[in-house]
């Protein structure tokens, strides 16, 4: 599949100030693959909900593209967007379906081994949960709470290996926006994908995630 297993990387790095965005109460990540949110349960149930995860990676393999992921039981569903998920609802970008991901793809930032040199970079763009409010043959649509997408978007299959992400009409539709250009960097590093690819010379406050 992804290879991450042989991947060096951030995987396990965790921004300082994860865990506030959506209101929503974040607990630690546990490898389960999913967002611990008690603020949707009564307390004395001693439930847990368990969100689906999604993540929006920057990733070059032969061409740079972002890779929209959202969990679905232990995998990540997964659409490589060339352009990059919009929040302007007129804006409709071509989502192609690619083969589902395991959970740890979707914890990856750093750089795959054993590409050439210059590709094979990833970071986290943007991540977070979701609710899926439906989910059927060639249509899937969901409400996200990250830090750079929010509110509703839909998935839909338009031909053969051709799907398009569009964004909601709703309160956190931002018309004639290009978050993509605005909010370039990780979610988790901070870094822009052109400094995680170069950046094994930059210092990062310290924190250099290389296993050598
Ligand atoms: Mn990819």
């Amino acid at each position: 599949m992804d290879g991450s297993a042989q991947c060096q990387g951030t995987a396990r790095a965790r921004a300082p100030d994860r865990g506030d965005e959506a209101g929503a109460t974040r607990g630690p990540n546990d490898g389960s693959g999913g967002t611990r949110d008690r603020s949707r349960n009564p307390p004395h149930t001693g439930e847990v909900v368990i969100k689906p995860r999604f993540v929006v990676q920057l990733h070059d393999a032969t061409t740079l593209h972002f890779d929209f992921r959202l969990q679905s039981g232990d995998v990540l569903r997964s659409w490589a967007v060339p352009k990059g998920p919009s929040l302007d609802p007129a804006v409709r970008r071509l989502a192609v379906p690619v083969d589902d991901h395991s959970l740890a793809a979707g914890e990856f930032e750093g750089v795959h081994e054993g590409q050439r040199r210059g590709t094979g970079a990833v970071i986290i763009w943007d991540e977070g949960t979701a609710d899926i409010a439906r989910d059927e043959p060639g249509h899937v649509s969901f409400i996200l709470h990250g830090r750079k997408l929010a509110g509703g978007f839909a998935l839909t299959r338009t031909g053969p290996k051709r799907w398009i992400l569009v964004k909601a009409r709703d309160e956190d539709a931002r018309p004639g926006s290009d978050i993509v250009a605005e909010q370039p960097a990780s979610v988790r590093s901070g870094k822009t994908w052109t400094q995680l690819r170069d950046g094994e010379q930059i210092s990062s406050t310290g924190s250099k995630h290389s296993p050598e």
